[in-house]
């Protein structure tokens, strides 16, 4: 990994993360990181917080990002393939009783959960032994 040379920005962008427990969006972050440091870039922003989540030290969830849309009615669960963005439908059982358990513990009224599996599908991670290239 390249030295990063401002690590001063990236600290903002860290302690932005850290002091927040609402899951935030990389908007968010910028503003918050902004408030701190007028003159960063949404750009740095979204690079820092990139680089952060690869190294470990903040972790990326994905909650509902771009809305897809199903044929398929049955509650089920899906495969995302990190590399060529496709989704496949997951050889799993809907279980109603995570619902349940959760609208118990939380009062939520629960209307479903979505359970979305990532990595590389099978002809993808076929292309990276072949090229044995790093994911962007
Ligand atoms: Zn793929
Ligand atoms: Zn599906």
């Amino acid at each position: 990994m390249k030295k990063q040379r401002n690590s001063k920005q990236r600290q903002i962008i860290l302690d932005a993360v850290m002091t927040r427990c609402d899951h935030p969006t990389a908007d968010q972050i910028y503003l918050d990181a902004r408030a701190k440091y007028d003159k960063i870039s949404r750009g740095t922003v979204y690079r820092n917080l990139g680089v952060l989540a690869e190294s470990g030290e903040i972790m990326n969830v994905k909650v509902a990002a771009a809305d897809r849309y199903d044929s398929r009615l049955d509650r089920h669960y899906h495969l995302l393939c990190t590399r060529c963005g496709k989704v496949f439908d997951a050889p799993l059982p809907y279980h109603a009783e995570y619902d349940d358990a959760v609208a118990r513990e939380t009062g939520f009224r629960i209307s479903r959960h979505l359970l979305v599996f990532e990595g590389l599908c099978p002809a993808c991670s076929r292309k990276n032994e072949d090229e044995s290239d790093e994911p962007t």
